[in-house]
């Protein structure tokens, strides 16, 4: 566990696939603490977060989950049930959740994506296969106390901070962002366009990360990696790496279609395991609609199988 300013405490706990760890944070209020985000529920997370609480003292007032990835809500039910305290989540980002992990159809819904997206029958089953090894250690929270950017919980404004998931939720107060991966000082969050999720997650970055250049934090605590002493800048920097990365998928596109599946290569090169390949077309296809949206390429839906040209 270490302090960092302001009282708040910040807890590591260890993730089975990379990054290899993700922070929680502990946030003082008048009834005690407020938690942000919870880690994978691994089958010893019960016992994991007694011992930390314990270290922490003070009983915990609120359990708060940024987003829906395993790392973040995956141990909020084994909280519950150690603290009592009530978990807050985002509408839209509960609504994510539950289609995802409550879901048994999911798998199947993702293979069929990444068909229409033109990966190939045999490359699919492994993409999908792999991505559904957290799954039974997803003990999210049925029924969270569901709120939305511009409340406050205890004291912290809620901000929203779509692009990494659609309902992803900072808390700011006092000039600190709380800013789960939102904001990653050495990693690039993934922005990536799913099934279900909303038409265009990378112009909502965009906007995202514009805002916390208006709010000007003065200092933004990740989901992973070392604190983020300059956040203005690293949100410019990250606006930066999609602008040189929307540049490049502009110059991959021709007069062919080409399919998601495809352009990942010409963008993330030939060399990805099945995990690095699902968030490469993922990641590939949220730059793709960018530029739809923007009017320099153009969606095709034939046969089943969706392409992109040059506009
Ligand atoms: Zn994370």
């Amino acid at each position: 566990m270490d302090e960092l300013e302001g009282g708040i405490r910040r807890i590591t706990l260890p993730l089975p696939t990379r990054p290899g760890h993700v922070h929680t944070y502990l946030l003082p209020g008048d009834d005690g603490w407020t938690l942000v985000d919870t880690g994978v529920g691994l089958p010893d997370a019960k016992e994991t977060w007694a011992a930390a609480l314990e270290e922490a003292g003070s009983r915990v007032a609120t359990i708060f989950v940024t987003h829906f990835h395993p790392d973040h809500v995956g141990a909020a039910a084994d909280l519950h049930e150690l603290t009592g305290a009530p978990v807050y989540q985002g509408v839209l980002d509960y609504a994510q959740c539950e289609l995802v992990w409550g879901n048994p159809a999911w798998s199947e819904r993702l293979l069929d994506w990444f068909h229409l997206h033109g990966t190939p029958d045999d490359v699919t089953a492994e993409l999908v296969g792999q991505s559904s090894v957290y799954r039974p250690f997803i003990r999210y929270q049925r029924d969270p106390i569901l709120v939305e950017a511009g409340e406050h919980v205890d004291g912290w404004e809620l901000v929203a901070a779509p692009g990494h998931a659609d309902g992803q939720l900072c808390l700011l107060k006092d000039d600190v962002l709380v800013a789960a991966d939102h904001l990653l000082g050495r990693i690039t969050p993934t922005v990536g366009l799913w099934p279900a999720s909303r038409a265009d997650p990378l112009g909502d970055y965009l906007t995202a990360l514009d805002r916390t250049i208006a709010l000007a934090p003065r200092v933004a605590l990740p989901g992973h990696g070392d604190v983020i002493d300059d956040p203005t800048a690293r949100a410019r920097q990250l606006q930066e790496h999609h602008r040189l990365r929307l540049e490049e998928t502009v110059a991959a596109l021709g007069p062919d279609g080409r399919t998601g599946y495809e352009l990942s290569f010409d963008l993330f090169g030939s060399k990805l395991q099945p995990a690095g390949r699902r968030f490469a077309v993922a990641e590939t296809l949220s730059h793709a609609e960018r530029l739809v949206h923007e009017g320099a390429a153009l969606r095709h839906e034939d046969g089943g199988t969706v392409t992109y040209t040059a506009a």
